[in-house]
This record gives C-alpha cells, structure tokens and sequence, in this order.
C-alpha cells in the first residue's frame, strides 16, 4: 500500500479504511479536503460504506452505499460528486490544479499538468478527430464499394485510404502534426479485378466535398473490361 493512502487510512478509518484506492498520489489532497468535509456526517447515517474509488477518463469515480435521512444523503453525495468533478483539473501525478486531460498512446485519458503530460499525447479534441477521421474514412468506403458493386457484380473490389493506417497508430498522427499535415478523409486507392479474369488495375481516386462521383472510375473500368 502506498504511503499516501496508508494516511488516508489513518486519518479517515471510516472512509478509507476497508477500500483499496486505484488512483494516484496527485489526488491525495482531493481526498484528503473530501474526508474532511464528509466525515463528521457519515456519523450521522444509518448506513455508510465505501465501495469503490478508482480513476476512469482522467476523472476520480468514488462510489458509495449509504442510507441516512434524505438531506443528509444530498450533503454528503454533493460532497462527493464536487469532489469526482474537481479532479478533472487536478494532476494525478503531483496534485497541481490547473491540470488538463490528455489521451495517451493506450488510449487511457488522464489529468495531467504541463510537467506530467505523457509522450506522444493528445488532448481530448486531437483525439476526437482522430475518432472521427477514421468514422468518416470507413463510411466513404463502404459507399464507393457499393456503388461500384451495384455497377460492376462481378467485380473485386479492395479500397485502402492514404491514412488507414491512423487507425491504431496515433503515433503516427503525431508525426502529421508535428508536420502541420492534417489527414484528410478524401484520398484512396482503389485495387479492381474481375472475376474470371486477369484484369486488374489500381486507381487513385480523390473525393471532393463529401461529393462521391465515380463516373470517372466506371468509365476507366469499363476500359478494363
Ligand atoms: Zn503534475
């Protein structure tokens, strides 16, 4: 057990005393003021019991069972839920307060201060594009195959987009920025064979405006076929 939450132990049996705590050392202090403002309360309950404390997204979830007469029970849960809401700006790390949430190479968000942001991180609105880029790229493929499909049955179809590759690998979507390059969802290429056929071709399509007009791609197929 570490040193911080064998104090919390100490200082707050009641709370802290039968509950592991999966966070870090940064959100001591956030416990440490919410024991303080809980505890002479929880006497008052009929029924208090820690359940769980952990991190999820970058944020504190302390989960309680508690029964006690129902302006007791708003006071206290206030308390708590004052408490998951402020850890969104507190450092897990050192407890600096002016922290903001990152998205790390795991995908695991976390709250962090400038000194303690993790290589290669995001902030939650990179890491939404991120999400998006790869939402719109997989809906535009499954458009241009069924067009291409409806057209052509026969046809073989493979559709790769210049940034597929982004899909799991944010790294590489570090290495766009720090280039000042923003992926674009617009660029493919498109690998077409036939059934029954040796003809094969390969074509680099561009998609303007959301606008998918394959005209161009039927009329260098039907040369194919
Ligand atoms: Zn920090």
């Amino acid at each position: 057990m570490n040193e911080f939450q064998k104090k919390l132990r100490n200082k707050y049996p009641d709370i802290y005393g039968k509950v592991g705590l999966s966070v870090k050392e940064g959100w001591f202090n956030l416990l440490d003021d919410l024991g303080s403002e809980i505890i002479e309360k929880i006497k008052k309950t009929k029924e208090f019991k820690v359940l769980q404390i952990k991190e999820k997204f970058g944020t504190l979830r302390f989960y309680v069972k508690i029964e006690a007469e129902t302006d007791l029970k708003k006071e206290i849960m206030n308390s708590i839920h004052n408490a998951e809401k402020r850890s969104s700006i507190i450092c897990e790390i050192c407890g600096d307060e002016n922290a903001k949430q990152y998205v790390n190479q795991n995908l695991h968000q976390y709250t962090a201060c400038d000194k303690h942001i993790e290589d290669n991180s995001y902030t939650p609105v990179e890491y939404q594009q991120l999400i998006e880029l790869r939402y719109n790229i997989s809906i535009e493929k499954n458009k241009i195959e069924n067009l291409l499909k409806e057209s052509y049955p026969n046809i073989s179809i493979e559709i790769e987009n210049k940034y597929d590759k982004l899909r799991n690998n944010l790294k590489l979507f570090n290495k766009f920025k720090e280039k000042g390059i923003t992926p674009k969802k617009n660029e493919y290429k498109i690998y077409v064979s036939f059934e029954n056929s040796d003809n094969k071709d390969v074509f680099d399509y561009i998609i303007n405006d959301n606008d998918i007009n394959l005209t161009n791609l039927f009329e260098k197929i039907q040369k194919m076929i």
